[in-house]
């Protein structure tokens, strides 16, 4: 096996004249901007991040601001990034910092930990990044990297796998130079020994890459066992009163669009008019549902029924009890929104 001076040193060779210099966190090593950036580069594209990236910061540009917002605000500047959790747990992980650290960024490795949202190779990227600190990460780039230059077989998602590459991850972290070291990894995972298609020719570690020697780089990392996604069902009722106004709901604060609003949902096996009446004690006459949408997540799909429908009679006093607004299509206000829920109040708002 090669050395682990030879790896990081071609690696930071290779930085020097090929790495990402000027995306919109490199300049700083305050531990809150990098703190936030790596939420966002979580399972997201660096061009996708960027904008939200900004407007987060010219909302919340500290740990102050931030812990001190609401969770409405802080997923409405979230809306459209997906995998919501990681918003939500900013804002407790800033609440969390304030109560326990006095709002100073932790320093150490275990503080940083406890943090929400925070894991192993996060921690580690932040406290490269900001203090300069010897800590291995293994974000998707990196077990891909690795995989593929040791020739280490096998979905990273089974704990032997991982434990495997987070080992050779540790190998490899140099004295000094962490942080481009840290950043020339990411780098070349994310340019060079991409996912698809690995610009193997041009790739500093090719000469000792096991994968490349042996011509198959995209048989590493293994994949996950295959099974088919499930599918769910939900009727969206897309209820308007006179004024024009639609009725939202906000979803309870954890699981898949926790905290977001959306539409009442309708298990679409119930009919909605009555389902309606018990719910929120409103009298409703439907129109033709709208064609089905599909959104994805990780673990399954959402066969999403939009159905339009108007508001006859209510009865507010059955609704005190649920977190619902009234919305203005034409004058949105500061909530989180998940993205087809933004994508239906846009139809919504094309129609009057
Ligand atoms: S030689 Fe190819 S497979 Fe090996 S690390 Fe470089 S890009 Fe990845």
């Amino acid at each position: 096996m090669i050395v682990e001076r030879d790896f990081s040193t071609t690696l930071l060779d290779w930085f020097g004249s090929n790495g990402r210099k000027n995306l919109p966190w490199h300049d700083s090593r305050d531990p809150y901007v990098i703190w936030i950036s790596e939420i966002m580069l979580q399972q997201t594209q660096v061009a996708t991040v960027i904008p939200y990236f900004r407007r987060f910061l010219e909302r919340f540009p500290d740990i102050h601001t931030l812990a001190h917002a609401s969770i409405d605000e802080v997923l409405h500047l979230w809306t459209g990034l997906g995998y919501y959790a990681r918003g939500r747990n900013l804002h407790r992980a800033a609440q969390a910092i304030i109560t326990r650290h006095g709002g100073h960024f932790p320093q150490t490795f275990e503080a940083v930990c406890a943090l929400p949202g925070i894991g192993r190779s996060t921690a580690g990227a932040i406290l490269a990044f900001a203090y300069g600190q010897q800590h291995p990460i293994l974000d998707g780039n990196v077990k891909r990297v690795l995989a593929r230059y040791h020739g280490v077989s096998g979905w990273p998602g089974i704990h032997a796998v991982e434990q495997r590459l987070w080992a050779l991850a540790e190998t490899h972290v140099p004295k000094v130079h962490v942080e481009e070291y840290t950043q020339a990894i990411m780098d070349l995972g994310a340019m060079v020994c991409r996912r698809t298609r690995p610009t193997c020719g041009s790739c500093p570690l090719n000469s000792n890459c096991v994968a490349f020697k042996q011509g198959n780089p995209s048989d590493y990392p293994g994949g996950a066992p295959r099974r088919a996604l499930p599918v769910k069902q939900v009727q969206m009722i897309l209820l308007r009163d006179r004024q024009g106004q639609v009725l939202l709901q906000q979803r309870p604060p954890v699981g898949i669009w926790g905290g977001l609003w959306g539409f009442p949902e309708c298990d679409p096996a119930k009919d909605a008019r009555s389902w309606c009446r018990t719910t929120y004690g409103l009298e409703i006459a439907l129109d033709t549902p709208w064609p089905p949408l599909r959104h994805r997540f990780t673990h399954f799909r959402l066969d999403i029924t939009p159905i339009p429908a108007r508001l006859m009679r209510s009865n507010t006093k059955a609704m005190e009890n649920t977190k619902t607004v009234w919305y203005n299509v034409h004058q949105p206000d500061v909530r989180g929104l998940a993205t087809p829920v933004k994508q239906l109040l846009q139809q919504l708002r094309n129609l009057s």
